[in-house]
């Protein structure tokens, strides 16, 4: 029963947060505490995160995003280099090249997972790519091995773009260790594996790396009498070396961070146990069929649970789709519109119609609802009504 009285059935979308009280109460305390922006959790959260994906270092900033700017900053990325990205992704992968004066140019992705190809990316490859950043869709990990051998013997870095990712594993390595890459970059935006409300981190096992991304995340500046390129006059000495900007991440979000960690063992295993549940109710459906499916060396996180709908062969239109499953109280995403599509990179010469796996996948694609505290029974009410929608 809702608040009206009523019992409706709740609204279901594809993805959203899970705040338990021991949350609100880590929130609270912070706010009680000495520190609101840069204070001991912020390290502790670092930390934490650090420890669990297997990385010597973290570095959490204010969002995912600016994670991307930090980490191409870091990779050395600037004017009229090249970054190599996935047609199809969010936006910010590519964005974040440009805030550096960087080209991205994008590789095409396998139709039926989303996942950037190293072959793609092999054809792309010049002199002045600098970084080539795969983006583990859905939570599937892109196939690292093969994009590292792609890129060895040129100067370009691996930058993996693990917002979906927390919590993933690429033969048998956690996502995040760079074994294979240099940085890694997470969100903790609502809808991922847990949240901070607004929040970003890169992992690294590279020490220089770690010390010039905290630079950045505060305005180029140096306090450390070790590092400073005269002998400071005063206690009170800092030194801009580099431009940087504030993006620096709160002690309140910190709080949250670290609460959510200490949960994500258990979210994880319930997006897992609820995507096999999908996987099963789905088998049956003519012209569905999911998208991240179990790879014997790769174990998804499972952010999303998007998948790939005939809509041609159902004769049905994706928009209607949508509009009759949101009448029905189940909300839907789709993830996501190829970014050489979109009118800013068209100005800028790119041409859609060159990505035709991001096309096919785009046209097909649909995300349900998966988040941890969906129930089995919901689970079964979105595949009833997609059911019932598409007519199979
Ligand atoms: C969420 C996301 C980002 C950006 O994260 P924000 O925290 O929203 O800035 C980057 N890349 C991908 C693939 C994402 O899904």
């Amino acid at each position: 029963m809702s608040l009206d009285g009523s019992d409706a059935l709740p609204f279901l979308p594809y993805g959203r947060q899970t705040i338990d009280e021991a949350d609100i109460a880590a929130v609270v305390e912070a706010l009680r505490s000495e520190y609101l922006t840069t204070g001991p959790r912020v390290g502790e959260f670092e930390q934490r995160l650090a420890a669990r994906v297997g990385a010597r270092f973290a570095v959490a900033v204010a969002n995912g995003t600016a994670a991307l700017h930090t980490a191409y900053f870091a990779a050395g990325v600037g004017l009229g280099d090249e970054v190599i990205v996935p047609a199809l992704t969010f936006l910010a992968t590519a964005n974040a090249a440009r805030y550096l004066g960087a080209e991205p140019v994008f590789a095409d992705v396998d139709p039926e997972t989303g996942i950037v190809t190293p072959e793609s990316v092999a054809r792309k490859l010049s002199p002045r790519t600098r970084v080539v950043a795969p983006v583990h869709l859905t939570g599937m990990p892109a196939d690292l091995s093969p994009l590292a051998e792609v890129l060895a013997g040129s100067s370009a870095v691996l930058v993996e773009d693990a917002a979906h990712a927390l919590g993933a594993e690429y033969r048998g390595s956690p996502i995040g260790c760079c074994n294979e890459a240099l940085l890694a970059i997470f969100s903790f935006h609502p809808v991922k594996q847990l949240t901070t409300a607004e929040g970003g981190a890169i992992t690294t096992n590279d020490a220089a790396l770690d010390r010039r991304m905290r630079t950045f995340r505060s305005h180029g500046m140096v306090h450390d009498p070790a590092e400073l390129t005269v002998a400071a006059p005063g206690p009170w000495y800092y030194e801009q070396q580099l431009l940087g900007y504030n993006y620096r991440i709160t002690d309140l979000q910190c709080a949250l961070g670290i609460t959510q960690l200490g949960k994500l063992e258990r979210f994880l295993e319930r997006r897992r146990k609820l995507a096999a549940l999908y996987d099963k109710l789905l088998e049956d459906l003519r012209g569905v069929s999911p998208v991240a499916r179990q790879l014997p060396d790769r174990k998804s996180a499972y952010h999303l649970y998007s998948v790939l709908i005939d809509f041609a062969l159902l004769g049905k239109s994706r928009a209607e789709t949508m509009l009759a499953l949101r009448q029905a109280k189940i909300g839907t995403q789709v993830h996501y519109i190829p970014v050489p599509a979109q009118p800013y990179y068209r100005a800028r010469g790119s041409d859609p119609a060159a990505y035709p796996g991001a096309r096919a996948y785009y046209e097909r694609t649909l995300s349900l609802p998966l988040y941890p505290a969906l129930e089995e029974h919901d689970v079964e009410r979105v595949v009833t009504e997609l059911r019932r929608v598409l007519g199979v």
